[in-house]
């Protein structure tokens, strides 16, 4: 935070003198010489300067507004690169902004390195009271893969490795790094410097499966009757698209894709099962889990979701050892890469493994006709005002044509909704609210998904979820990013129907402000605004805004009363007589 009155000239970046360096020019050497080229921040004391220098040395320097955001964008980056996103941060409240976007980075296996500067450890630990006090490493270890701290110049490029490489091998996820103000200003001998970087070798190594276990695996597979395979993200960031597409195809077995691997296979390739997704979870009977977690998102591998008290069989692919019965049992655990596991698969199949039986496929495929004749009703008609079917309708017309466009999903119905609705074509298109489900993720996403691809972002937003980091619209006008971002409008938070039942003034916990125009926010930062109430202004408002690739916002108007409490999730609501109709 650029808290005025408090002087930088402490920690300012002056030159070294010529045969001396310092921590300032360490860490950005370091983060160079390991590729990175851009860091996601907010600057203010203590590390204004390390974002100038940065700029000066040639890296790109994104600012935000919050830090929230910028850990979010550093987060995408490094789910789409398999590079550490950077996100850097100033001390205590800075620090604790991003702290969000961290945790949310490990628990989604987002490779991300959030720097923060920090007060001196000797007024910290004696609490007496420093500017912006706060013990940041201790507070960051709960939610961080890793947490560093680096007290010595000579330090920084081993501290900058051994960041990269906790972020990037094994399962990935968020690590912090803590460096303290007078770290930064510290100098060093040039020569010195320069010999303690560290160039990391291999940051992810390969991590080949054992040849038993793959054997396992395809000996569940060759005697089931009903087979599935399941993509998680995981899939989808190993960037092995080429090999598990030929291991779906050659062994026949119909799949189903989590939200962030649709695309991974074309969501209209004719084995994806997702519109017979209850169908084939109930029904099969051994499962392939390539990069997923049987989580709340899988009903925890149990229950009626997956037929019980019928057993299934479980193979599941994952780097990460200890995920292996989490839940439930696994019969046939393959540890490695997902690159290696999936090559090794394929290799083990042999020309005479059996096809799945007809019988499953014939199954599969009518209830595929069946739910998607009814979703082709569904989303034909045309109410007025708009629903979010009809809405989804427009932006998946336009959407269709443009298989390139990364899109930002985020909101309750908006999320259920689009997610079915919206046919990915290509794989890391789409960045979603993932395994917390959290609310925030919109513009921190888009931003890092503009920033990090050079291509056009469409971001479909719930207006209750776009209220957390509306305010990046300021950064996506400034770097004019090629970014639309689409605001379900219905007046509130799940719907904008509810009443205060005592009759009071207050409007109910769940009402926004009726008929907000978001697009005039956006045109107050020098982007273009649209307002959309019918789903052919929403469809023409689209291609214009794609067709631009310039910040746009439309105001997507849906009707108040279209929307679900909680989306899908409403069984996860305690219940209470007082509040529930
Ligand atoms: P989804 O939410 O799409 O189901 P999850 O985030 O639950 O996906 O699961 C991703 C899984 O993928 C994690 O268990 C993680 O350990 C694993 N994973 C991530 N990267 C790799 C990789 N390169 N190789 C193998 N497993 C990976």
């Amino acid at each position: 935070m650029a808290e005025a009155g408090i002087n930088e000239a402490q920690t300012a970046a002056a030159p070294p003198a010529q045969d001396t360096t310092d921590g300032f020019h360490l860490v950005i050497e370091a983060l160079k010489l390991n590729d990175i080229d851009t860091i996601f921040g907010l600057v203010g004391i203590p590390i204004t300067d390390l974002a100038r220098l940065a700029q000066a040395e040639g890296m790109r320097f994104i600012g935000f507004r919050h830090e929230q955001n910028a850990g979010n964008a550093a987060a995408v980056a490094g789910y789409m690169t398999k590079k550490p996103g950077v996100c850097l941060t100033v001390s205590a409240p800075g620090f604790l902004n991003g702290l969000t976007a961290l945790a949310n980075a490990t628990t989604n296996c987002f490779p991300m390195i959030l720097i923060s500067g920090s007060s001196e450890r000797e007024i910290v630990d004696l609490q007496q009271g420093d500017y912006e006090e706060m013990d940041q490493l201790n507070a960051a270890k709960p939610y961080a893969k890793a947490a560093y701290r680096v007290l010595h110049a000579e330090d920084i490029g081993i501290g900058i490795a051994r960041a990269i490489r906790a972020a990037v091998s094994g399962r990935p996820g968020g690590v912090y790094l803590d460096l303290p103000a007078r770290l930064l200003a510290q100098t060093i001998e040039a020569a010195k410097g320069r010999q303690s970087l560290v160039k990391v070798v291999d940051a992810a190594p390969r991590q080949i499966p054992a040849p038993d276990t793959v054997e396992r695996a395809l000996d569940v597979l060759r005697t089931a009757k009903r087979p599935l395979i399941l993509l998680g993200k995981g899939a989808a960031y190993a960037q092995a698209d080429a090999p598990i597409r030929a291991l779906i195809e050659k062994t026949g077995i119909p799949y189903l894709p989590m939200s962030m691997a649709k695309g991974l296979l074309p969501d209209t390739h004719e084995q994806s099962a997702s519109a017979a997704r209850s169908f084939v979870l109930a029904e099969s009977d051994a499962v392939l889990l390539i990069g997923a977690r049987l989580n709340w998102l899988l009903s925890h591998g149990k229950g009626k979701t997956w037929g019980a008290p019928a057993r299934k069989r479980f193979i599941q692919v994952d780097i990460a050892p200890t995920e292996i019965d989490s839940n439930v049992a696994i019969e046939a655990p393959v540890i490695g890469d997902i690159g290696s596991c999936v090559e090794a698969l394929l290799e083990g199949l042999g020309s005479d493994f059996p096809k799945p039986p007809a019988e499953w496929l014939d199954a599969i495929a009518q209830r595929k006709a069946q739910n998607l004749s009814k979703m082709a009703a569904t989303l034909a008609k045309n109410p007025a005002p708009m629903n979010f079917h009809s809405a989804l309708r427009a932006i998946r017309d336009v959407l269709k044509t443009r298989p390139e466009v990364n899109v930002v999903n985020e909101g309750a119905n908006t999320l259920d909704y689009a997610r079915s609705i919206i046919d990915m074509a290509q794989p890391r298109k789409r960045f979603d609210s993932g395994t917390w489900g959290i609310m925030g993720i919109g513009m921190g996403f888009a931003i890092g998904a503009a920033v990090t691809s050079g291509t056009q972002v469409v971001a479909i937003e719930g207006d209750s979820a776009f209220g957390f980091s509306g305010m990046e619209l300021e950064t996506i006008c400034r770097y004019d990013l090629p970014v639309c971002t689409i605001v379900f409008n219905n007046n509130g938070v799940y719907r904008g129907t509810d009443v205060n039942p005592t009759g009071g003034p207050d409007v109910a916990p769940t009402v926004f402000v009726k008929n907000a125009r978001y697009d005039r926010m956006m045109e107050a930062f020098g982007g273009t605004g649209r307002h959309a109430t019918t789903p052919e202004e929403l469809t023409a408002a689209l291609a214009e805004a794609i067709a631009s690739g310039k910040p746009t916002l439309i105001n997507a108007v849906i009707d108040e009363s279209a929307g679900t409490e909680s989306g899908r999730l409403t069984n996860l609501n305690p219940q209470s007589a007082a509040t529930k109709k």
